[in-house]
């Protein structure tokens, strides 16, 4: 915990005292009180490792107040404050918005994503796109109605822009948020499964198996599918984060990124009709899935015109010892069914945005037959996970069945660099999407 400290803004903080200490023989005494709020102004408002230049104020803030709510695994962040109204004025008009990353600005070449409509509906706006200029660079932002939310990517270094959910002190409406890169992330507790997938689900239903397999022949993988997710949460995922929705409609768009380039339009149908129902089961904690199926049957689903059901829970679930759950493309009575764990948990996974991403996304993978790496037993022997070695590091396909810091948003695929012809989840999802899709 002591090792915890926002060092940044604390090294900025030394290196303005020693300014100001160098400076005061110069000046007069009298000035030495104004120049030092000068500089606090100046010095905090300007060197966040990741900003939107005056849309941005830092904020040195007691490390006591937002240690609960920023993991002990990043060694280094900036908190700051956005002028939200302004950004999302800039976003929504199509001007250009200059980033700073680690003091470099960068253009974003954005552009709205439409998927998500009753996210935008209530206000919040998702964009994808580029740094203008820089190749194997990617942007994916948020602006709700309470943060910003984004993912900068450059050559595999990650730049995250995540909300600490708690309200700034400065301002009335604004929320305290933080930025970090993936190289102030050393991963703390155990790795861990993901979640206890069954190997092989194919023998438990051999009529079903065919059948499904029929369809899936028939089935055109070049064609654009639709699949509905209804997206339900409970009341302590609502309680803990005021800015929930934001972060939900974060995490789809970062699923929908890949799921996209293979066909899939994820579009999910928010429900909190029943989060105080979840909350007060208490098998909640100890098995998420079924329980949450128990309050969303197949035939709510259906009466929501849902292909799947998400739940995005709020509680560090002991169901299995993971972090997300789904029934799989074979196993009749929970096909349709996924959870990820929006909380915290005691392995190496965290509360954060990239986290949350990677194992819903993780758990819808399940929903169309993805499998891990090791998957015995698979017909499909092509459908498997994919490591991959860049700038010294190996990086995980979104389907590794640990929990790796170093998981990346991507399906394998054969494509050379995220798989090969054995290693090309891709394929498999492209089979099974339109039997996804006609799931109601
Ligand atoms: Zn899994």
């Amino acid at each position: 915990m002591n090792g915890k400290i926002g060092l940044r803004a604390f090294s900025m903080l030394l290196a303005v005292m020693l300014v100001s200490v160098v400076l005061v023989p110069v000046v007069s005494a009298s000035a030495s009180n104004s120049g030092g709020e000068q500089m606090s102004n100046r010095s905090v408002s300007e060197k966040a490792l990741v900003h939107f230049g005056d849309l941005t104020e830092m904020r040195i803030v007691d490390e006591r107040a937002v240690n609960v709510k920023i993991p002990f695994s990043i060694k280094n962040y900036d908190l700051v404050v956005f002028d939200l109204p302004k950004i999302r004025e800039y976003l929504l008009h199509g001007d250009q918005l200059t980033v700073y990353l680690e003091g470099q600005p960068y253009t974003m070449d954005l552009q709205e994503t439409t998927i998500d409509t009753e996210a935008i509906a209530k206000g919040i706006h998702s964009f994808t796109g580029s740094l203008a200029g820089v190749e194997d660079s990617q942007v994916l932002l948020t602006v709700g109605n309470k943060v910003l939310l984004g993912r900068i990517v450059i050559d595999y270094t990650e730049y995250f822009i995540e909300s600490t959910s708690m309200q700034d002190s400065k301002s009335s409406s604004a929320f305290l948020q933080y930025v970090y890169s993936s190289k102030d992330i050393v991963p703390e507790g155990d790795t861990i499964p993901i979640d206890s997938h069954l190997l092989s689900t194919h023998a438990i239903d051999e009529k079903a198996y065919a059948l499904k397999k029929m369809l899936e022949e028939q089935a055109d993988p070049r064609a654009t599918v639709t699949v509905r997710v209804l997206v339900a949460t409970d009341s302590k995922w609502m309680t803990d984060e005021p800015d929930w929705q934001d972060t939900a409609a974060a995490i789809i768009q970062y699923c929908n990124y890949d799921f996209n380039t293979l066909g899939v339009n994820i579009v999910p149908i928010y429900d909190t009709s029943k989060a105080q129902q979840l909350s007060s089961d208490p098998q909640i904690i100890n098995s998420s899935l079924s329980t949450f199926k128990k309050y969303f049957p197949e035939s709510y689903l259906n009466s929501k015109s849902a292909d799947l059901g998400l739940y995005l829970g709020g509680y560090d679930s002991i169901e299995f010892e993971g972090v997300g759950s789904s029934g799989g493309y074979d196993f009749p009575s929970l096909c349709r069914y996924a959870w990820a764990q929006m909380a915290d948990d005691p392995s190496t996974y965290d509360a954060v945005l990239k986290d949350r991403a990677v194992v819903t996304m993780h758990e819808l993978g399940h929903a169309f037959d993805a499998a891990h790496e090791y998957a015995p037993n698979q017909t499909e022997t092509y459908n498997r996970a994919y490591q991959f070695y860049e700038h010294n590091r190996y990086y995980q396909t979104v389907m590794w069945g640990c929990f790796m810091k170093t998981a990346w948003l991507q399906f394998s695929a054969n494509d050379g660099f995220y798989g090969d012809a054995n290693h090309d989840n891709s394929r498999r999802i492209t089979e099974t999407k339109g039997v996804v899709a006609s799931y109601c």
